[in-house]
């Protein structure tokens, strides 16, 4: 049974790099009909916050990664590492260390002075340490014993085989001199008591897991599968930071992409299923086994991010999009009875109408709002179009309009009938119509959206001339 874990800490916002983690130990746990746990690791009580652990859960919640245990808090399984730490001391896996910090300067810079990389030497160790009293009035902490010699071998899922010697690797203390245990070992306690079996994690861990190995050997579990997934770079190349503008997975959301689309990009991000760039959630999860992860740094692209979520975008039922945009078309100071009232215009038909060319909901708001508001053509724009030869006849369609049926076959052969009485071409008439009653030269097929409209509102901007803007 697959079980894997993400496992964030909750110093600030779920970014994008911990959403990509998140996502693909939730893919693969879903791949293999597994349990996906989530455990929040908030033991720096100084940098975690509460707000800081809702803001993972809201950023897992939008993005659907739904956990199937947790969210655990390392915070309150003390007593269990406490207990896994007397265990230790009692097995001789661990031991008390009295040195002080000046004693460990001391130490390490005799080890760099004689070229060596300072390490602890194990001073403490019981048989170095026999017939030593401790020294009086100092609070020990409790080390690791590391095995001596050999090496630690795993075979990563994302860099294969790694080795490390056991001589790279000192005795690692696990409890502080308060008696709070270290990071490194709450991981193994918590891995181990939540049976972990695959952790998929950033790269920037892979120097803890040897470490953690160890450990975990010590306790007599065995070793769950590693992934480390290599970091996300932000366009220029440089390391992903708030300077890219993506603080937190949220700020998608508030930008008007949509979820399933920002789970499409993140997917490829460190990983591909041959050429496949635009696939639902669910191929992901029939495809993600653990195999075709990148082994080299990925870099975040905004220009494909858009171009991904304007394909969702596109795909996405209108009803949907209408309800997702309403609060935007708020946001941009339309009223909310303009939207939701007895009157309102059919903001599903709106989107239908508007969708092919914007790239995320935000967008689409943008270009719903000349539904919304008076329009306010560019006065260079409407002398340029609203010459007197076209005057009559946009009396005259006016007029035809009154009767046509309201369909955008109505209105079209409205125009059209238009057009024949009066020898014009179509862009004669269809950019004045468009500038009287949306402000703009350019919108979608004209007959189209004088249909969302309602007819007396139409006919009223055909006949009155508009405020035009400089
Ligand atoms: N808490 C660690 C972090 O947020 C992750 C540790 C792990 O996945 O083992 O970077």
């Amino acid at each position: 049974m697959v079980r894997t874990r993400f496992a964030p800490s909750p110093t600030g916002f779920l970014h994008i790099g911990g959403a990509r983690t998140a996502l693909f130990a939730w893919a693969y746990a879903r791949h293999y009909a597994g349990t996906f746990i989530l455990r929040i690791e908030d033991t720096d009580l100084e940098r975690s916050t509460p707000e800081a652990v809702q803001a993972i859960l809201d950023g897992m919640a939008w993005l659907s990664l739904k956990p199937d245990e947790g969210p655990f808090f390392q915070t309150r399984r003390m007593d269990r590492y406490r207990e896994v730490i007397a265990r230790m001391l009692a097995e001789g896996t661990a031991y008390h260390c009295w040195s002080s910090p000046e004693e460990l300067d001391a130490m390490r810079e005799a080890q760099r002075a004689q070229g060596l990389k300072p390490r602890y030497d194990g001073r403490w160790r019981p048989e170095n340490a026999a017939g030593r009293p401790p020294p009086v009035g100092v609070q020990p902490v409790v080390r690791f014993r590391n095995p001596d010699g050999g090496a630690v071998v795993w075979d990563d899922l994302v860099k294969g085989p790694i080795s490390i010697s056991n001589d790279e690797l000192d005795d690692l203390v696990i409890a502080r001199s308060d008696g709070t245990p270290t990071y490194n070992f709450c991981v193994v306690v918590d891995d181990l008591d939540m049976q972990i079996t695959h952790v998929i994690r950033g790269d920037d861990h892979v120097n803890n897991t040897p470490r953690q190995i160890n450990i975990l050997k010590a306790l007599g579990g065995k070793p769950p599968r590693y992934g480390h997934v290599p970091m996300i770079h932000g366009d220029d190349g440089q390391k992903l930071s708030k300077r890219h503008g993506a603080v937190s997975v949220m700020q998608y959301d508030d930008e008007g992409y949509l979820p399933e689309a920002v789970i499409n990009y993140l997917a490829r991000l460190g990983w591909s299923h041959g050429d496949d760039e635009v696939f639902s959630r669910d191929q992901l999860v029939e495809w993600f086994d653990g195999s075709h992860l990148s082994n080299s740094p990925s870099q975040f692209d905004t220009g494909k991010l858009r171009w991904l979520n304007q394909q969702y975008l596109k795909r996405t039922d209108d009803a949907w999009l209408a309800d997702a945009i309403r609060p935007r078309l708020i946001r941009t100071g339309v009223h909310a009875v303009a939207l939701a009232g007895p009157n309102a215009l059919d903001l599903a038909a709106v989107c239908a109408l508007l969708k092919d060319r914007a790239a995320t909901l935000n967008e689409l708001a943008d270009a719903a709002h000349m539904f919304y508001s008076e329009p306010r053509p560019r006065a260079d724009e409407l002398s340029a179009h609203l010459t007197e030869a076209v005057k009559p006849a946009l009396a005259a369609l006016a007029a035809t309009l009154r009767d046509a049926p309201w369909t955008r076959e109505g209105i079209q052969a409205a125009l059209k009938q238009t057009l024949a009485a009066h020898g014009l071409k179509m862009p004669q008439l269809a950019i004045p119509v468009r500038l009287l009653v949306l402000g703009l030269a350019q919108t979608p097929s004209v007959d189209a959206c004088l249909a969302v409209l309602a007819r007396e509102q139409v006919i009223l901007r055909l006949l009155a001339p508009p405020q035009p803007r400089a």
